[in-house]
């Protein structure tokens, strides 16, 4: 009984209880009506399992690459937007694709930038690249503040978020690449013949052989979007971004697909308390939230129509009248994560592009249109994932992947990588909460406890 009768009453404590115990009844199906109340809500974010797995590895040894010139190809350009003074890490990045990739497909190279390209990256680049290299310089209409944003506003936000130490917030420029990248790369008039990108940036390593083309795979299993990084964004920025993205999924009436479900941590609150709660940070206008997952955007493999229709760039053109990419709030947290700033550089950018992607393609895509390549060896910043190498299927005689490029490593009984150039003891350098929560809904396998604990040590 949870309202006992009490013959001794003692205390504050007790003095309530026996006040509320004509009401006990009332009470305890109201407590009742709550309980359920939240399991049914939490019941409706449970993420359905399909019987079989819906996303695996194209290939899970090396393939032999098919150089005859009849090769099927798709319509696609690997892109690396990048500075003038950048050019040592950018050919690094550029030496490496080219080393475990493209030496064999010889896709263009597509080099993007808001200035003019200093000769020396020009002749540099030429020089690298196998499929021919294009240098575009990015229209002033793509590369600035909105028409509509009130400049000398957002300019003041920009100085504040300086001021308050967010990494790159007092950078006007990143403010421009993080809305040129959410937005206005996919229209470029630059990218119009290709129908897939892969995003590169200075300073990223690859670290396996791709022996397969990737966007004709992506494009015969029907996939949209490839990733090869998931992670936790930090908490202190992009507060209000999740709720715009919400609030116009609820605007346009969207189912809530499975992926939507992954992104989501639903409140443990009864409504109206947990309603109450939709004006915290990272919340939707019901008061559940986003659990922070993204792809890390550095690394994609996409379809350009995908971004290009009229569902994302509606979305774009929402978030970017809201001004978000200029003048984000700062959560109310970000004094404590300015403490561990410089251990942890924890505070990044405002609505990056990153996330943008990511809460829109859970909102517009079944689960199993997004593409894990989890046998790509990928670098970049301080994360990696290196898989460990397919046992039996490193083609050791075959002299198209020779070279002294690739002294082959351990094979591992699991392994799925080609030539992968890491020992596979550790596959990846950051927690995997993100990368399980994101692709539960194409696995047929439910993680249990056990193992959403270890994922953060992973
Ligand atoms: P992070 O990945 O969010 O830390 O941001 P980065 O500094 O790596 O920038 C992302 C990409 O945009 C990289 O390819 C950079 O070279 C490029 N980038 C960032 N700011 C600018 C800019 O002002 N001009 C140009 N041309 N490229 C930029
Ligand atoms: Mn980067």
């Amino acid at each position: 009984m949870l309202f006992p009768p009490l013959t001794r009453p003692r205390g504050p404590l007790r003095t309530l209880l026996t006040r509320l115990h004509p009401y006990r009844i009332p009470l305890t199906l109201l407590l009742l009506a709550l309980l359920t109340e939240v399991y049914l809500h939490n019941s409706y974010y449970t993420i359905h399992h399909p019987a079989r797995d819906l996303d695996v590895p194209f290939y899970t040894s090396c393939q032999e690459p098919d150089l005859s010139p009849s090769a099927p190809r798709e319509a696609a350009a690997i892109v690396m937007l990048a500075r003038n003074h950048e050019v040592e890490k950018a050919l690094r990045t550029v030496i490496s694709i080219e080393t475990h990739f493209n030496r064999w497909f010889h896709y263009p190279i597509v080099f993007l930038n808001d200035e003019d390209w200093d000769p020396e990256f020009v002749s540099t680049m030429n020089e690298t690249v196998s499929g021919g290299a294009k240098f575009e310089v990015i229209p002033k209409e793509e590369w600035g503040f909105p028409a509509n944003i009130n400049q000398d506003r957002a300019r003041e936000a920009i100085n504040r978020q300086g001021q308050q130490g967010v990494l790159y917030g007092g950078l006007e420029s990143y403010h421009h690449m993080c809305r040129f990248y959410s937005g206005k790369f996919y229209t470029l008039k630059a990218l119009r013949e290709y129908k897939w990108y892969w995003r590169i940036e200075p300073d990223v390593e690859f670290y396996c052989a791709l022996t397969y083309d990737p966007f004709v795979e992506m494009a015969k299993h029907e996939k949209v979007y490839g990733f090869t990084v998931a992670l936790p964004k930090e908490p202190a920025t992009c507060p209000g971004l999740f709720r715009a993205v919400a609030d116009w999924k609820e605007e346009q009436d969207y189912r809530t697909t499975e992926l939507w479900k992954a992104m989501v941590s639903p409140s443990w609150l009864p409504w109206p308390i947990r309603k109450m709660m939709s004006g915290l940070g990272h919340r939707d206008g019901r008061g559940d939230g986003w659990n922070l997952c993204h792809y890390w955007s550095n690394f994609e493999i996409a379809s350009l129509d995908f971004f290009r229709s009229n569902a994302y760039q509606d979305l774009f053109e929402r978030l970017d009248e809201r001004g978000g990419f200029y003048e984000e709030r700062v959560s109310t947290l970000t004094p404590f994560f300015r403490l561990g700033k410089n251990l942890m550089l924890i505070m990044r950018k405002q609505w990056g592009d990153a996330p943008v992607h990511s809460l829109a393609l859970a909102m517009l895509l079944d689960s199993h249109k997004v593409h894990h390549f989890e046998d790509i060896g990928y670098r970049h910043d301080w994360y990696f994932q290196c898989p460990a190498n397919a046992p039996g299927g490193q083609l050791l005689q075959s002299e198209v992947l020779g070279g002294p490029a690739f002294e082959v490593r351990e094979e591992r009984e699991d392994g799925i990588g080609c030539r992968c150039e890491c020992d596979g003891s550790r596959t990846r350098n950051h927690a995997s909460y993100c990368l399980n929560r994101l692709t539960q809904p194409n696995k047929s396998k439910r993680l249990g406890t056990l193992g959403w604990v270890r994922s953060w040590w992973a």
